[in-house]
């Protein structure tokens, strides 16, 4: 039983850490194509402080944690990291989400530091297309990445598609029968209006209609939820894999809300879209213990807001990279 519970009653159990705000790729709706100001090195959480940040949450009840980025990949040593995290008591769950280009290399070495599952990024499988939406990437390192994850047992592999109109929609057919022939868990995710501040959303297509499109191919069946959080889960009957869908846009999930959020340099924030954010990393490198860090935890988690403004077009200052999604 979770012990933090937020002003509306919800359980928070659950800590995102964006463990760096660099890239190997620069997805279109994620980053500008110049990428963006990096944070300095020395502004960013060491392990040791990242560390001390979980192991204060897991006192107060978190027991799910997710190592996101920028490309969690990218940065020297992660799997230190998931060992030091993985030695928590308490948390029970670590995961991962990752553009996968990397993961051939260091798939194995995380399963043994204790990482227990993986969501990968992608959002075409044609190679051509998957250059051109991730403005570098090649497709062949991911499908490679999601083959050693498998092989290792970082399971549930889970794929996420974010679905951008006239871009990668016509995929979606493809991306959901691979749930029947090779029992992939594909998760359809909107369109996020981070790159077009103010602007109207043309890219997205609302979860409605990414089901129906899905459901021309064969009605789908509700299935158990596969791990936490907002995404919704169905499958075609007798199918191995699943699929689930994520619609921050248009379906507000707030209600069931579990989570936190550590950005690389050492803000807790509450809510994804809201810019409000508590300073951990000042107070850590003034020498705060455990307690002082479980009272700013603690203030963050009465701070969370009932529901974010998205549908009224309210986006936040910080790119997607910057918190990890
Ligand atoms: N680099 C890793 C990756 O791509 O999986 C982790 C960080 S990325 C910011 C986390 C997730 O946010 C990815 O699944 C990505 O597709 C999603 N994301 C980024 N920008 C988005 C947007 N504008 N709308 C919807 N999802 C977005
Ligand atoms: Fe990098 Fe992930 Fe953003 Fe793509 S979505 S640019 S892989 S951080």
């Amino acid at each position: 039983m979770t012990k933090l519970c937020d002003s509306y009653q919800r359980p928070i159990n659950y800590l995102r850490i964006s463990v760096t705000d660099r890239c190997n790729l620069r997805c279109i709706y994620c980053m500008p194509p110049e990428g963006i100001p990096l944070m300095s090195h020395d502004d960013i959480l060491r392990y040791e402080e990242i560390w001390l940040v979980a192991r204060a949450a897991a006192e107060l009840g978190i027991t799910k944690i997710r190592l996101t980025g920028g490309e969690p990949l990218v940065r020297a040593g992660l799997t230190d990291l998931v060992a030091m995290l993985a030695g928590i008591e308490g948390v029970d769950d670590i995961s991962m989400t990752t553009n996968g280009v990397l993961l051939e290399r260091h798939a194995a070495e995380l399963k043994k530091a204790g990482l227990h599952r993986v969501n990968i990024s992608l959002d075409s499988l044609r190679p051509e297309r998957f250059h051109k939406i991730t403005r570098m990437g090649k497709l062949d390192d991911v499908l490679r990445g999601m083959e050693a994850a498998k092989q290792v047992g970082l399971n549930p592999v889970k794929v996420n598609m974010v679905v951008i109109r006239d871009t990668n929609d016509d995929e979606i057919p493809h991306f959901a029968l691979l749930t029947v022939s090779d029992a992939w868990h594909v998760r359809f995710i909107e369109f996020m209006p981070f790159m077009e501040k103010g602007k109207k959303n043309h890219s997205l297509v609302p979860v409605s209609e990414i089901m129906e499109r899905i459901e021309d191919l064969g009605k789908l069946e509700p299935s158990a939820p596969n791990g936490i959080g907002p995404a919704k889960y169905y499958r075609f009957p007798g199918a191995k894999g699943t699929i689930g869908f994520i619609s921050p846009v248009t379906r507000c999930f707030c209600q069931q809300c579990n989570r936190l959020r550590l950005t690389a340099d050492g803000k807790l924030r509450p809510c994804l879209f809201s810019d409000a954010e508590i300073d951990l990393r000042g107070p850590l490198r003034q020498g705060a213990a455990v307690e002082d860090i479980k009272q700013l935890i603690r203030q963050a988690v009465v701070s969370k807001p009932e529901r974010h403004k998205l549908v009224a077009g309210v986006t936040c200052e910080r790119f997607m990279s910057q918190i990890g999604g």
